[in-house]
């Protein structure tokens, strides 16, 4: 009889900015790797608008990254994914739990939660109602190291993470929920993200294993610190890019991820920049601890 391997699925990455702010240079970095990653495996790369938070947003954020991303000549392989359009997905799967018993009311304000965000209560006991309350979600506990591509085994902690908050009281999908939802609805099978989510990861594994579907795998690179050490973000007052000055961004972003653009290939043109940074493409190296 002869042999047949299994097909190799074509990868497919995507990067998944929430719109609570302008692009600046830590989200233009992530985009970038996830970009580069993609490109270099001959894969699909996404873009999936994560505005499931609208007490978060920016108005006019969503419209501005995507300009941005395109001035950048970051170009996805799809029409942009916005998860607002995806609550029936996300509602789906929480009847599913439902109706599994996995997934349980809680009423425990957020002062009754444990340290981790448990519910502490017996709530899970008592078959509340949805009107008001967090919905949750029982995760499997067992089986949650993973082998990242930047930073190798990234064991599971040690504290159990056993239940976690699906759909929020103020009638709102958790990020936890449609992230997994989306990525597994879009057959994405490459995470390239900042490593401020590496230890999101261990949650969004359960939720994976409780669906009985695969996993991707995971690359976390460092994300873009300020001079205080703080990770760029809104928060810490990190500045919107300026369209005009892509090929500098562009180049800064490369920097962060370790590729010299000092050649004059680096030094022209966003596209030429980007055909440079792909020819070179390599993860970076984990941030050391
Ligand atoms: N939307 C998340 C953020 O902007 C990223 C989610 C992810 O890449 O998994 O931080």
């Amino acid at each position: 009889m002869r042999e047949t391997t299994p097909p190799v699925a074509r990868y497919r990455g995507r990067f998944a900015p929430s719109p609570t702010g302008p692009l600046h240079l830590g989200s233009l970095t992530a985009a970038l790797a996830s970009y580069l990653d993609a490109q270099h495996h001959n894969g699909d790369w996404l873009l999936r608008l994560e505005d499931i938070d609208p007490p978060r947003e920016v108005e006019g954020a969503a419209t501005g990254i995507l300009n941005c991303l395109a001035a950048h000549g970051l170009k996805s392989a799809n029409d942009t994914i916005w998860q607002h359009n995806n609550w029936d997905q996300y509602r789906a799967v929480c009847l599913k739990l439902l109706n599994t018993g996995h997934a349980f009311y809680c009423q425990c304000p957020r002062r009754h939660q444990d340290e981790l965000g448990r519910c502490v209560d017996d709530c899970k006991r008592r078959d509340l109602e949805a009107p008001g309350n967090n919905l949750r979600v029982t995760l499997p506990t067992k089986n949650l190291d993973f082998a990242d591509r930047i930073y190798g085994l990234v064991p599971a902690p040690t504290h159990n993470f056993d239940n976690a908050i699906l759909w929020r009281r103020d009638d709102l999908p958790a990020y936890l929920l449609a992230v997994v939802v989306d990525d597994i609805d879009s057959d994405i099978n490459h995470i390239v993200r900042g490593d401020d989510l590496l230890h999101e990861t261990h949650r969004q594994l359960a939720l994976y294993q409780l669906l009985g579907k695969a996993a991707p795998k995971y690359a976390h690179i460092p994300v873009v610190l300020n001079a205080e050490g703080k990770k760029l973000s809104k928060q810490t007052g990190a500045q919107g890019l300026d369209n005009t000055q892509a090929l500098w961004n562009l180049q800064r972003a490369a920097q962060h991820l370790g590729l010299d653009v000092s050649p004059h290939e680096a030094q022209n043109h966003p596209l030429a920049l980007l055909e440079y940074a792909l020819q070179h493409w390599r993860l970076p190296s984990a941030r050391l601890q």
